[in-house]
């Protein structure tokens, strides 16, 4: 049935996916990449200095940062792309048939299309940026933790270098 099916895929705050199917389908991909030999990328988003906008606003103001930022995401990325909610306010999204350049233009249209949100937070207008980590996989040697591991490291070096920008690195082989 399609919305036992919704519930158990999807986030129920945003509507994102959540983070079980997401494993689901890159762990699909990774089969196709390597079956196929192509590139896919993943990019691991989080939202900078969430606490504070909790801390200052409120929770339900947190709550409608996640909202609004994943409906804005959606329309920035293609049907094929997968944009998941991994925990909190970390996101990732599969970008399928997408090398390292081309899933890097994508990180900076959403960087670009995240800082024009503004979120109403009890009259006062509220922005607020992502930072990226990015990781192609071409499926010969990743595994689905080596690939979000790279994708996780970068976002650490985004994060650890001023935030509101992106950073790519290759999975590493797990061989
Ligand atoms: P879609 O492929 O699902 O993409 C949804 C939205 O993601 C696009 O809405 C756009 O805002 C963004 N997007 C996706 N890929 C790119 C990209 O390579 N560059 C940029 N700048 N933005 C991208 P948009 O533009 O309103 O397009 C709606 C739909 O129209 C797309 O859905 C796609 O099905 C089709 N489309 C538009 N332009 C092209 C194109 O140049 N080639 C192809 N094959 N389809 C296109
Ligand atoms: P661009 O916007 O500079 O994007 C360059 C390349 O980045 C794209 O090459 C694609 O490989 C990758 N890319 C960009 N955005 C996305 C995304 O949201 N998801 C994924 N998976 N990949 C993305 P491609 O496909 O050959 O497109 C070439 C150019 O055609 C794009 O340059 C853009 O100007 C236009 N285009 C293609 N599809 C769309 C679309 O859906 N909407 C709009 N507005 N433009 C599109």
């Amino acid at each position: 049935n399609e919305e036992l099916e919704r519930l158990a895929t999807t986030d129920p705050l945003t509507s994102a996916f959540n983070r079980r199917y997401f494993m689901t389908k890159l762990q699909d991909e990774l089969k196709r990449s390597r079956r196929y030999d192509r590139s896919s990328s993943v990019l691991m988003l989080d939202i900078d200095h969430f606490k504070s906008i909790n801390d200052t606003y409120g929770h339900d103001v947190g709550d409608i940062v996640l909202i609004e930022m994943v409906k804005v995401l959606e329309n920035e990325i293609r049907e094929f792309d997968t944009l998941a909610r991994l925990g909190g306010e970390e996101f990732a999204i599969l970008l399928p048939e997408t090398n390292e350049t081309s899933a890097k233009v994508s990180a900076v249209r959403l960087l670009d299309a995240v800082r024009k949100i503004t979120i109403d937070a009890g009259g006062k207008p509220l922005n607020f940026t992502v930072s990226i980590g990015c990781s192609e996989f071409d499926g010969d040697y990743d595994t689905v933790e080596a690939v979000l591991k790279s994708a996780d490291l970068a976002l650490y070096e985004a994060k650890h270098s001023g935030r509101d920008r992106v950073v790519t690195k290759q999975s590493i082989p797990a061989a």
